[in-house]
């Protein structure tokens, strides 16, 4: 029955599903909605402000050269951990990379947590992670024919087999067309019996509907099911042959999903995909295997990132080593803000709560804390991100309280005292709506001291206890 699905998917319903992109490139206002790309130059140095990145140097010039490895497909299978404290820029950092990458290589994107809340169980949850990562390339080899097409009247109505058999050809107009601008259609409806040149083709003008009728018209067998609004053409002769490559990219995941399902690539649009049976994947690997060695095909190695890495467990971990040694790997792209933790269901301590075998193979880029100039660039970007018209002052304002609190913080309060100053009328967010939400919403800080100061009256509190047990 795969199988089947998967002829459907050469003949055509598969490969239109090229513009499926499983990373969520969202272009609302989120988070790093400002984020265009790694801001680097050709040299891979990174511009000061460029692609609305600021500063983290270092860390977008490891990227950038991950990223040409990427491009040149020279690192599959390998992986980059982005390790640092909260708000340093790790998502956007992978965000631009996926950016720069274009549509054309996979970007698959997930938070770790995710693997646990799904409905299938964790290794299926990654695998179907990797294989959104990973795209195939189909090239379809489409014959066209440029030149002078003629068109043909019949001169008997074409109702009985023996006019046809004896059908006899006059030519009526001459016109210059293309076999290709007749409309592709004809060019995907043909696939399997490919129009060559001298070949006459019958066009109903109705359905659009085209079937070849071959060089020798006489002996069609269909010509008897023409209706009187058929245009009958003439593929030109000689050298007007041309080859035409097309090119789709779609993800191994795409191809399983459409061939797992019984409404074949409609299932993409159906968001839950459920568990994909081996046996399915099995198949399709050895289909891809095959187009591979015909050169129909080639594999697109994309990049998987996995924010909050340190969340996997050890069965997670020890699945990520396996799937990296597989020849189709993508580049897997992990971030962390955690420092020496457990490794999720064990009770071993490790750098970012990754055991060492899989930190191990992994390249890591560090990165470091804003300064207060970097700050103050970020949220003007995100101010003009975000439509919001600000005073110098207040942009001072709030640069000295993400400085304080966190970067995070500081961009929340944009939109918050945009809202206060549309309360009152103002278009222009000032210091005193600055203010004004700075005491509204409290910062972690000022969160926790609330909670230090009263403790008492809350259900569950723990810290004495665990304060305890750290003495
Ligand atoms: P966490 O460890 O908490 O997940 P993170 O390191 O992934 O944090 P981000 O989410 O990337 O941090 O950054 C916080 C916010 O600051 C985001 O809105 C992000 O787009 C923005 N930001 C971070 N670094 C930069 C930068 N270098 N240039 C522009 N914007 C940035």
């Amino acid at each position: 029955m795969a199988m089947q699905q998967f002829g459907k998917d050469e003949s055509g319903a598969g490969i239109k599903v090229n513009e499926v992109h499983d990373l969520t490139r969202i272009e609302r206002i989120g988070a790093h909605s400002h984020i265009r790309g790694l801001g680097l130059d050709d040299s891979l140095d990174a511009r000061a402000v460029s692609q609305g990145m600021v500063g983290q140097n270092n860390a977008r010039r490891s990227a950038g050269v991950i990223l040409s490895m990427i491009r040149e497909g020279k690192i599959a299978g390998r992986a980059v951990l982005l390790a640092g404290q909260p708000g340093t820029g790790k998502t956007a950092i992978a965000m631009g990379m996926a950016k720069a990458l274009g549509e054309e290589t996979p970007f698959a994107m997930m938070a770790a947590s995710e693997i646990f809340s799904l409905e299938m169980n964790k290794t299926e949850a990654l695998t179907q992670a990797f294989r959104k990562a990973i795209g195939v390339r189909i090239k379809e080899e489409t014959e066209i024919i440029e030149g002078e097409v003629v068109e043909i009247e019949i001169d008997k109505p074409a109702t009985q087999g023996a006019a046809a058999k004896t059908g006899k050809l006059t030519l009526k107009t001459t016109e210059m067309e293309t076999i290709y601008d007749l409309g592709t259609k004809m060019i995907e409806s043909l696939t399997k019996e490919k129009v060559s040149a001298g070949d006459v083709v019958a066009i109903d003008k109705a359905s659009g509907k085209i079937t070849k009728l071959g060089r020798s018209f006489a002996r069609s067998r269909d010509f008897d099911a023409m209706g009187p609004q058929t245009k009958f053409v003439q593929c030109p002769e000689g050298e007007l042959q041309k080859r035409k490559e097309v090119v789709h990219v779609v993800t191994l995941h795409e191809i399983d999903v459409i061939n797992s399902r019984t409404q074949g690539f409609l299932a993409l649009f159906a968001g839950d995909t459920g568990e994909i049976r081996t046996e399915v994947r099995e198949q399709i690997d050895l289909k891809v295997a095959e187009w591979r060695e015909e050169g129909k095909a080639e594999i697109v190695p994309g990049v998987l990132f996995i924010d909050e890495v340190h969340m996997l467990d050890i069965e997670c971990f020890s699945f990520l080593n396996r799937a990296l040694e597989n020849d189709m790997a993508p580049v897997l792209v992990v971030a962390t803000n955690r420092g020496i933790t457990k490794i999720r269901g064990t009770n071993y301590r490790s750098p970012h709560g990754i055991p060492i075998d899989l930190l191990d193979r992994l390249l890591i880029i560090a990165t470091q804390p804003y300064s207060e100039k970097e700050i103050r660039l970020i949220l003007d970007i995100r101010c003009e991100e975000e439509d919001v018209e600000m005073t110098d002052d207040a942009k001072e304002l709030l640069t000295k309280i993400g400085h304080e609190t966190s970067l995070r913080y500081a961009i929340q309060l944009i939109t918050a005292s945009s809202l206060v100053a549309l309360k009152r009328k103002s278009a222009e967010v000032e210091v005193e709506d600055v203010s004004r939400v700075y005491t509204m919403f409290v910062d972690i800080k000022r969160s926790t001291q609330f909670l230090i100061e009263y403790q008492d009256q809350f259900m569950f509190n723990e810290v004495p206890m665990a304060e305890a047990d750290e003495a």
